[in-house]
């Protein structure tokens, strides 16, 4: 399962709650990336200046990282939280995917305008979230990321929830659209 949506959007609150209720493993490229820079380790220092200035991590080192959670996982769902955000990240999750006899089964987008994502970024106070920053990150998903919502839905694997509301109501969304989807 994939979750996108701009900054802010509350996939990373919506994942934690959908693993739980259906026994999948959470991945959250953009958390690991933060424990990889708060742990000091040579990964963490590489990625660092891009995840501070809300830069967009190459692909090939957000592959690397992918790559090995996927090999550890055989047999389980994953739930990616943050990733894909680029189109080559897409098709090589479909690679990698692939060789493990495995697909994406279901792309969860979650919609927010953009002035209610720089509220929620505002008041959520992380280190990436000053004003300059978190407005490039929306500039980034919605010129880079965004276009994965065609790339998904070509491929019948798109629902899209409408994520402004509060977190039990777009939790509610999202099993309705899960449903639909199943259907
Ligand atoms: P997030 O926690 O998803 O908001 O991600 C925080 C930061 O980590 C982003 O602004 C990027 O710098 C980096 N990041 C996370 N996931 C990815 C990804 N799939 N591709 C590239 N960069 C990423």
């Amino acid at each position: 399962m994939v979750f996108l949506g701009p900054p802010g959007a509350g996939k990373g609150t919506q994942a934690e709650m959908l693993v739980e209720r259906l026994k999948i493993t959470h991945v959250s490229t953009g958390g690991l990336f933060r424990q990889a820079i708060e742990e000091g380790t040579p990964a963490g220092a590489e990625v660092r200046e891009y995840v501070d200035s809300g830069r967009l991590v190459p692909d090939h080192l957000v592959m690397q990282l992918v790559e090995g959670l996927v090999a550890g996982q055989e047999g389980r769902g994953i739930c990616f939280d943050g990733f894909p955000r680029t189109l080559a990240q897409a098709e090589a999750l479909d690679c990698v995917l692939t060789g493990h006899s495995a697909g994406v089964d279901v792309v969860l987008a979650l919609d927010l305008p953009d002035e209610v994502a720089l509220n929620r970024l505002m008041s959520r106070g992380r280190e990436d979230d000053d004003y300059a920053t978190a407005r490039y990150r929306l500039e980034v998903y919605q010129t880079t990321t965004a276009p994965l919502i065609r790339y998904y839905t070509e491929r019948g694997l798109m629902a899209r929830v409408d994520g402004n509301a509060d977190i039990n109501t777009v939790a509610r969304r999202i099993d309705d659209a899960l449903k639909a989807l199943a259907a």
